[in-house]
């Protein structure tokens, strides 16, 4: 990975966005479109968009979600103990003991994640799983009236999690799930206007997925704004090379393996079928993922858009996914940005989607 490329991914995986409060990262992100995209435009639900190629030609949309897990303020009681409710799917266990950033209008307030210790848990509950009910933010403040001149019910938080380079050129972060993809397909823009287009090609960064990619969440709008022949989601998927994952039962997924093409019902055959052509032109190795129904993306909602949208899913190999720690390998990064930039300076315009 270049000296760019990397200071770009340092800059957007730490810039903090929960799904709903987005606007920090979107700007990173637009910023950087700015620098080479022929148009950089934003909508009314945050999503950013950017854009290359012909203007009257067909547009293929690519998209990654710029929002992160987070949590929200819902209550601060009288000793100035702050409670929350999750802004996405987090396991409990994980937040326990984490310090974390509370993001209010008057800058962000510290905190951290309180738990009572071990000696004072009786036998009986430590074999339980801690509930977030269980949990509480300690923020320093002395009482209730002194947290609440600090921090607002509505408040969002994300943990501390900053981006960490490892060995073999691996790097976790906490905001992986999907800055990450927001990432490749701007990158993927950048290369594609290079190499040349003749397809309107509309990166995203989309708002909102891990609330609402089903129902809508940024994609949706997204979507239907763009009016795109065919759209591409890129999102993170579950690595399985790591102890205690059954790949029987969730598939066999590494790290470093390349990015990864989902099959199934949502994904369109003729859309699948170029991004493979274009991984062999690119020599990207591919991994494959089933999804007989939803993807559990933003194409969920992309391919519903309007009288139907082809869409497909790329994903990248990402261990530990919704925790402060997810770790996915700078070849797979490269490697997606490079498929999804050959594919989309490999379109005529003139492709047709229709399943026949
Ligand atoms: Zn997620």
């Amino acid at each position: 990975m270049n000296e760019r490329m990397r200071e770009f991914l340092t800059r957007l995986l730490d810039a903090r966005g929960p799904s709903g409060a987005e606007a920090v990262p979107a700007r990173v992100w637009r910023d950087e479109a700015a620098t080479f995209a022929d148009e950089v435009w934003l909508d009314v639900h945050g999503n950013s968009f950017a854009a290359s190629g012909p203007e009257d030609a067909p547009r293929i949309m690519v998209a990654g979600h710029i929002d992160e897990i987070g949590l929200m303020v819902h209550h601060i009681d009288d000793e100035g103990y702050l409670y929350v409710q999750p802004i996405g799917g987090w396991d409990p266990q994980v937040l326990v003991g984490q310090r974390l950033a509370i993001l209010t209008d008057h800058g962000d307030v510290p905190g951290v994640i309180g738990r009572k210790a071990i000696h004072l848990i009786d036998r009986e509950e430590r074999e339980k799983a801690v509930k977030l009910k269980d949990l509480w933010i300690d923020i320093g403040a002395r009482d209730g009236d002194e947290a609440r001149s600090r921090v607002s019910v509505g408040d969002v938080a994300v943990l501390h999690g900053d981006t960490m380079e490892l060995a073999n050129d691996r790097f976790a972060a906490r905001s992986i799930d999907d800055r990450i993809g927001a990432l490749v397909v701007l990158e993927a823009l950048r290369r594609a206007a290079e190499k040349g287009l003749a397809v309107r090609a509309v990166s995203v960064a989309t708002t909102q997925e891990e609330i609402g990619y089903r129902s809508g969440g940024g994609a949706a709008t997204g979507t239907y704004g763009v009016d795109p022949a065919a759209a591409v989601a890129v999102d993170v998927t579950h690595a399985t090379d790591h102890p205690s994952v059954d790949r029987k039962e969730f598939g066999d997924v590494k790290m470093g393996g390349g990015p990864v093409l989902t099959r199934g019902a949502v994904v369109n055959p003729v859309l699948y079928g170029l991004l493979k052509e274009a991984a062999g032109r690119a020599g990207v190795q591919l991994q494959v993922h089933a999804a007989p129904s939803a993807t559990g993306t933003d194409a969920d909602s992309m391919y519903t858009s309007r009288s139907g949208v082809a869409a497909a899913v790329v994903s990248i190999p990402n261990r530990y996914m919704h925790s402060p720690s997810q770790m996915v390998a700078a070849s797979d990064v490269e490697a997606a940005a490079e498929l999804i930039a050959t594919f989309l300076a490999g379109l005529t315009g003139e492709e047709s989607f229709l399943p026949e």
